[in-house]
């Protein structure tokens, strides 16, 4: 039986001596499948096998346990302006790397067009280094894992003003419960983050906010700082991809 799915390629590696084994992020969770011959006739699969490419995947069932096999795929969208691009390259891996190592349990069919429609995204319009943040606050998102930003996680106090900031709490707390370890966060800070949370891939309303803190390093820098500790604490693995990303000044 075949069956056909949109998928986002997200690795391949070599399969014995002519096969490919390939990795895909599709509307129904991430899928490794076989494409047979692969390494060897590329006429079937003529670049479409690249990272990043969003195909439509035609996949054969077969014995319980065994990887299905690829029998073909047609090309629905290539982010070609990646390529030529070394930094959006660099944040497009991190993206794919995440996705590769997250395991998403009940995964929706919201995911996979989320990251459809960032990607295009990304490819279409100016890199901004705001797209980093926004990227690990909506998988956080995704997996249940959204930092509280309102309430006191201590007390429920609903904070108005003196927000502090507790990774391993998962959120704000306020003055009175903080400790040491929580740090201060600026109101500015707060509404960025929630922001960041709310907003769909509105490429104008994340330009605007970067234009705006262009003005202002520090609270940009705390925005970031407190993505990545938390994105960092809640995913628990190694990111390799992270540290080119902070590299080339993606970091903030
Ligand atoms: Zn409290």
């Amino acid at each position: 039986m075949i069956f056909s799915l949109d998928a986002l390629v997200l690795s391949k590696e070599k399969l014995g001596e002519i096969d490919l084994l390939v990795e895909l992020f599709t509307p129904k969770g991430k899928i490794f499948c076989v494409a047979k011959g692969a390494q060897k006739s590329y006429k079937r699969f003529v670049n479409l096998l690249e990272e990043f490419n969003f195909i439509k995947a035609y996949l054969r069932k077969t014995s319980k346990g065994k990887f299905p096999i690829l029998e073909k795929a047609d090309l629905i969208f290539l982010p070609e302006k990646v390529r030529e691009d070394y930094k959006k390259y660099i944040l497009l891996s991190f993206i794919g790397e995440v996705l590769s190592k997250i395991s998403f349990v009940g995964l929706k069919i919201e995911y996979f067009l989320f990251i459809k429609s960032l990607i295009k995204a990304v490819d279409a319009n100016k890199l901004l280094t705001l797209w980093k943040p926004f990227f690990e606050l909506k998988i956080l998102k995704f997996c249940g894992w959204t930092p509280e930003l309102y309430k006191c996680i201590k007390c429920g106090y609903f904070i108005r003003k003196m927000f502090y900031f507790s990774v391993e709490e998962g959120g704000v707390v306020c003055y009175k419960c903080r400790t040491i370890k929580s740090e201060y966060l600026e109101i500015k800070v707060i509404e960025i983050l929630r922001d960041l949370i709310r907003m769909s891939n509105e490429f104008e309303r994340l330009y605007k906010i970067e234009k705006e803190l262009e003005k202002r390093l520090l609270i940009k820098e705390k925005v970031f700082k407190i993505s990545e500790k938390f994105f960092k604490f809640f995913l628990s693995f190694e990111l390799n991809s992270l540290k080119f990303l902070n590299e080339c000044s993606l970091g903030g």
